[in-house]
């Protein structure tokens, strides 16, 4: 069972106040004189760890990721910038699911078009810090989008390793244009993740998949932001915060954040947020875990949904997250590729444009409100994680179709006259 306390005393190894953990077996490392992403001892996941956790008091400036700078491993970042994203009032679909309060942050608003930024910006520069020239990355399309971009801002060498057909046609266009080398691999994602894995082990690239600690305590910077946006809009912290689910990694970054913020003080472990994750029915091992009661996930070798952000069968951050989701008294659901694009179909309606796997949190929502799991005294964000134009073909086939019309006014206003 994964060791998440906090409390363990600063360990020889850190480097001002910041070391990394293994969540298995508890051995420390070093964080930056060395690589390594799992641990030497027992192969289990990293976390980052710090003597000093800030409180709100700590945070200062503008609302984007570097506002949170006395929460992250490093003073600054190869920055765009990034984080500040909107949490839209979303009155219809308020009223419709039926809850006291729904807000939903759109992290597709982050410079590349999705929260990947968050992480990027604090990655990048850790490689830079440990040295590793070559960046590299296993996506389904926005990591690799937000790599690419993150890399030529910070002028490194990116490598993107994609699923054969399997990426959105908007995310393969921004890796491509900001200069990543695409290598479009002959399986799924997990398969890609299998091979940038070794070649990481090899030296060869550095890791930016969630898999690195440190991209997650970027990703952190989303409960940050949901925590203090909420508190100052709506005058009290969310119930339950609900996402989409592929890898797990932003689950397991909130579920840090909240563990970090009453650890420090900051707020009461009575007003963490229920952490509530949604998968596409085609690619659920996590919602299969949490409806069993399963301490670890099933690997799923076939995965296939409309959301191919969260088309995963193997989600590395489970270890971190599956505490996470239960310890907040949240739960995990999966929908199907029909309420997915339901639910994308309504966001847009209400003016909120996003990618399939974003609308998966509605989706969820909405199913989980109906079976009485979320009360209707419920105040709730949802998380959309990337924007409409990632996936173009998915959006003209969610949306209405355009209609031919003559090339005149009178022949246009006698089409609509009679249609
Ligand atoms: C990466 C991604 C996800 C999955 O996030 P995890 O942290 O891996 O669970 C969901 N939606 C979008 C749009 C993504 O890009
Ligand atoms: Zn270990």
């Amino acid at each position: 069972m994964a060791n998440l306390e906090l409390t363990a005393e600063e360990p020889p190894c850190a480097e001002d106040g910041v070391w990394l953990s293994c969540i298995e077996c508890s051995e420390t490392f070093a964080p930056f004189s060395d690589v390594r992403y799992t641990c030497d001892s027992c192969d289990g996941l990293l976390e980052v760890r710090y003597a000093d956790l800030p409180t709100w008091d700590d945070f200062e400036g503008e609302r984007n990721v570097w506002r949170y700078e006395a929460a992250l491993p490093v003073d600054d970042g190869v920055s765009l910038p990034e984080g500040g994203t909107q949490l839209h009032d979303v009155p219809g679909l308020e009223a419709e699911i039926g809850v006291e309060r729904l807000r939903v942050k759109h992290e597709g608003m982050n410079p590349t078009g999705s929260f990947k930024d968050r992480g990027m910006t604090v990655g990048t520069r850790v490689a830079q810090k440990v040295g590793v020239e070559r960046l590299a990355c296993a996506s389904t399309g926005n990591t690799s989008a937000a790599l690419a971009a993150y890399g030529a801002r910070g002028g490194m060498e990116t490598l993107v390793l994609l699923p054969a057909g399997k990426v959105a046609a908007g995310k393969v266009a921004q890796a491509s244009l900001h200069g990543a080398r695409i290598l479009e691999v002959d399986g799924n994602f997990d398969t890609c993740l299998d091979i940038v894995q070794d070649m990481a082990m090899r030296g060869e690239v550095y890791l930016l998949n969630s898999l690195n600690p440190f991209r997650l305590e970027g990703q952190k910077t989303i409960g940050l932001e949901i925590m203090e946006q909420f508190r100052d809009e709506e005058g009290s912290y969310p119930d339950r915060i609900v996402l989409p689910v592929g890898n797990a990694g932003n689950t397991a970054a909130l579920y840090k954040c909240f563990r970090e913020l009453v650890e420090s003080g900051a707020i009461d472990e009575s007003e963490v947020p229920k952490l509530t994750g949604v998968q596409a029915a085609g690619a659920a091992p996590m919602a299969e875990a949490i409806e069993h009661g399963w301490e670890e996930h099933q690997r799923w070798d076939e995965v296939e949904t409309r959301a191919t952000a969260i088309r995963i069968g193997n989600p590395v951050n489970a270890p971190k997250a599956l505490p996470g989701i239960r310890e907040t008294g949240g739960t995990a659901t999966a929908v199907s590729d029909e309420k997915i694009t339901e639910a994308q179909r309504d966001l847009a309606g209400e003016g909120v444009g996003v990618e399939p796997a974003s609308a998966a949190s509605i989706a969820g929502l909405r199913k989980l409100r109906a079976e009485g799991v979320v009360d209707d005294d419920e105040e709730v964000v949802c998380l959309t994680t990337g924007h409409l134009l990632k996936d173009p073909e998915a959006a003209a086939e969610a949306g209405a179709d355009p209609e031919p019309v003559p090339g005149t006014t009178a022949g246009v206003l006698e089409y609509l006259e009679a249609n």
